[in-house]
């Protein structure tokens, strides 16, 4: 395994929300970054948001017009695995859903170089059974970024049953690269942000469910009374309301608690795609923007 300052190459696997935005941190630190989707369009939908997000950070000066320019031409797409064969660290961001996961580990563990990294941006399902699912399971860490990752300081690093102290180094060392803050948090379900943020979103949907307030006024209290910068409804629509269902479903599942059940009025809005700003509506109306 390599030292994070002799990484060169990068994987990045799911280009959504998440993924284009760790494909963006890395490429804008020198690294080249081949992402990977089974979607075509999600990989184009993710180089312009890319680009949109560099541009936006070279007009408010945070980075110079060259940057941005090298990160993009850093930046490689396509829906092939194989594209990660000679990639130094993979980090997997695809669709929240366990099954899906452990299945694409395994394939990843196939094709990746024996000496590669392989990072889960895993919200809530544990390290140790994604590694399981591995040939290597020394090599796979919790790697999770915050959202928006070009924004966000803190990656929750949480360590396997088996990832080593070699690759616990290497990620710690490569959020440093990236500038962001690790912290280290032990594999339990959600770790502690996602533990933590998820049962308080679920009440927050609970309340407008059962009528406690509206939205806005939900998200208002929490706010001016609170001091969070968001609301937890707008914050569910920027995670995207089929992910914290997931994660809630893994918390409920792997917890044993009912005090995690999923509120029923976040299925019903999954079930009817008003997953947030990802689809254009959520509790609140993105169509304009
Ligand atoms: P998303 O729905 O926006 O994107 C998921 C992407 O994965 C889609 O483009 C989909 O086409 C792709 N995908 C699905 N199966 C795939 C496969 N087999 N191979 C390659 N690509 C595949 O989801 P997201 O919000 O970006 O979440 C991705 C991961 O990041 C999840 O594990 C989630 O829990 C985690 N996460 C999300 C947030 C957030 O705020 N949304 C924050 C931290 C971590």
């Amino acid at each position: 395994m390599k030292a994070a300052g002799e990484v060169t190459r990068v994987g990045v696997v799911g280009a959504g929300t998440m993924g284009n935005g760790i494909a963006h941190v890395f490429a804008l630190a020198g690294m080249d970054v081949a992402l990977v989707d089974v979607d075509a369009d999600a990989l184009e939908r993710a180089r312009a948001t890319i680009q949109k997000n560099l541009d936006r950070q070279v007009s408010r000066e945070r980075i110079a017009a060259s940057d941005a320019e090298g990160a993009l031409a850093r930046l490689g797409t396509g829906t092939d695995l194989d594209a990660l064969s000679d990639a130094d660290v993979v980090v997997e961001a695809a669709t929240e859903n366990p099954g899906l996961k452990f299945e694409l580990f395994r394939s990843i563990a196939d094709v990746a170089s024996p000496d590669a990294l392989l990072a889960t941006n895993t919200s809530s399902i544990s390290i140790t059974e994604i590694a399981a699912h591995a040939d290597w399971p020394e090599r796979v860490i919790g790697m999770h970024f915050m959202n928006p990752v070009p924004v966000m300081k803190l990656v929750e690093v949480i360590r396997g049953l088996e990832t080593s102290d070699e690759a616990t180094r290497l990620t710690l060392d490569l959020c440093e690269r990236l500038g962001k803050t690790p912290v280290a948090a032990n594999d339990f379900p959600g770790f502690v942000s996602n533990r933590i943020l998820m049962p308080m979103i679920n009440e927050a949907v609970v309340c407008l469910m059962e009528g406690v307030a509206e939205a806005d006024a939900i998200d208002a209290v929490m706010k001016l009374g609170m001091n969070h910068p968001m609301g937890p409804l707008a914050l569910a629509d920027l995670i995207g309301l089929d992910t914290c269902l997931a994660i809630m479903e893994v918390l409920h599942r792997d917890l044993g608690d009912s005090k995690y059940r999923p509120c029923p009025l976040l299925r019903k809005y999954v079930s009817a795609g008003r997953v947030g700003r990802k689809s254009g509506r959520g509790f609140y109306d993105y169509s304009e923007s």
